[in-house]
């Protein structure tokens, strides 16, 4: 789960880390207000789950109240990445000397959480880690000792020369290494962290991920979830109790089990296909969660075929061949379907399908050539 920026600043400004004021508005009449109680010069940032907002032009500095809400009146409604704009942080412009990257991600490599620090932050940093990986520095984190004082400050000097100004870099990444753990997050990041003409250190925009799986022992992060600003699919998917990742292909799949969809995505690739989407409708047999399914799956314009691919355990074929009936009968299907059914209660499945005016086949490769085939506009 993506947090928004103002979000992730009360979270850091809750673990002590300091981060100017500001507000959030949902209008242009909202940031006017905000700006003339701050007082000078505002930026006024896009509230998206999205990188790079500067440089879509989502990020403006403004010298006035006039401006701020000039400022808040383009940026609101903006589309960036895909996700529309609703709300705008403003918060006091600060001067600029130097920026720096902060950030800790959970490294699956050396299977624990991992610090990242530059002195080239900022909105090129994806060039800096490309092109230049050595101004990069990393150091994994021994979860029974967490981050120690020492290598916070060892990182510190690679930011900056002066040591107080080190000395308050590393107090930023002991606390944000706590508040890490804390929240149960994937990626925590401050980028940049700009160090000022007067010398100080300030965090100048927060980004916080947070691992789905920690979100049930955290109600109070769970509550920050914004369903406005996410993909309607995954929100719609994950009501339904369905995992769904949205893919760049045309091949729509849904099947029973994470490691079937891995395998039958695998499928489509060999046969030249591109997947859509991964969609497990899980180990239950419920015609509700095919129904859900197939709604999420044709409903992305992108997709040119379904495939449907139930190896029944302890989901029984007649279920998904119900849901699928039921599905196609309440929403008609505007590309052609392909449907792979086999295991418990097989028979009766085919049977039910069969009756629908639908027909099935029981072996996978031949299943995924077809919907490949009919993905590519050729005949099954
Ligand atoms: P991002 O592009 O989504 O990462 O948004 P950021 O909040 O990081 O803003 C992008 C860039 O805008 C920063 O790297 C800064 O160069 C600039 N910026 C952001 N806040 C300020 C500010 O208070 N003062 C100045 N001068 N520049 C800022
Ligand atoms: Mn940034």
């Amino acid at each position: 789960m993506n947090l928004h920026e103002y979000q992730a600043r009360d979270i850091l400004r809750r673990h002590g880390i300091s981060v100017p004021d500001g507000d959030v508005a949902a209008t242009a009449e909202e940031a006017r207000a905000i700006a003339q109680r701050l007082g000078g010069r505002v930026v006024v940032k896009a509230q998206v789950h999205a990188g790079g907002r500067g440089k879509a032009g989502g990020v403006k500095l403004a010298g006035s109240p006039d401006e701020a809400a000039a400022a808040a009146r383009a940026i609101l409604g903006m589309h960036i990445k895909g996700l529309v704009v609703a709300r705008v942080l403003v918060v006091p412009a600060a001067e600029i000397a130097s920026e720096s990257y902060v950030g800790m991600i959970v490294d699956r490599v050396s299977q624990r959480p991992v610090l990242m620090v530059s002195p080239a932050g900022g909105v090129d940093i994806e060039e800096v880690a490309a092109r230049t990986p050595e101004r990069i520095f990393r150091l994994a984190i021994d979860p029974r000792y967490g981050l120690l004082p020492h290598q916070a400050l060892g990182l510190g000097f690679r930011l900056y020369r002066d040591a107080a100004q080190a000395r308050a870099a590393a107090d930023v990444m002991l606390k944000l290494a706590v508040a890490f753990t804390a929240v149960g997050a994937s990626l925590i990041e401050i980028n940049p962290l700009a160090a000022t003409p007067a010398g100080t250190v300030v965090a100048l925009d927060a980004k916080i991920a947070v691992d789905d799986n920690e979100l049930e022992r955290r109600p109070d992060i769970a509550a920050l979830r914004d369903l406005s600003a996410e993909d309607p699919a995954e929100v719609a998917a994950r009501a339904a109790g369905l995992s769904f990742i949205k893919l760049e292909g045309n091949v729509g799949c849904c099947v029973n089990g994470a490691g079937l969809a891995m395998a039958t995505m695998d499928l489509v690739q060999f046969y030249g296909g591109a997947p859509a989407n991964f969609l497990d409708i899980g180990g239950s047999s419920n015609p509700q969660k095919v129904v859900a399914a197939l709604k999420i799956i044709t409903a992305d314009p992108s997709v040119r075929a379904v495939l449907i691919n139930i190896f029944g355990g302890i989901t029984r074929c007649d279920d998904v061949a119900t849901g699928i009936v039921q599905a196609t009968q309440a929403f008609p299907l505007a590309v052609p379907i392909v449907i792979r059914l086999t295991g418990t209660n097989e028979r009766e499945g085919l049977a039910i399908l069969e009756r629908a005016g639908f027909s099935a086949v029981t072996d996978m490769d031949d299943a995924v050539r077809r919907a490949v085939a009919l993905a590519q506009g050729g005949a099954a």
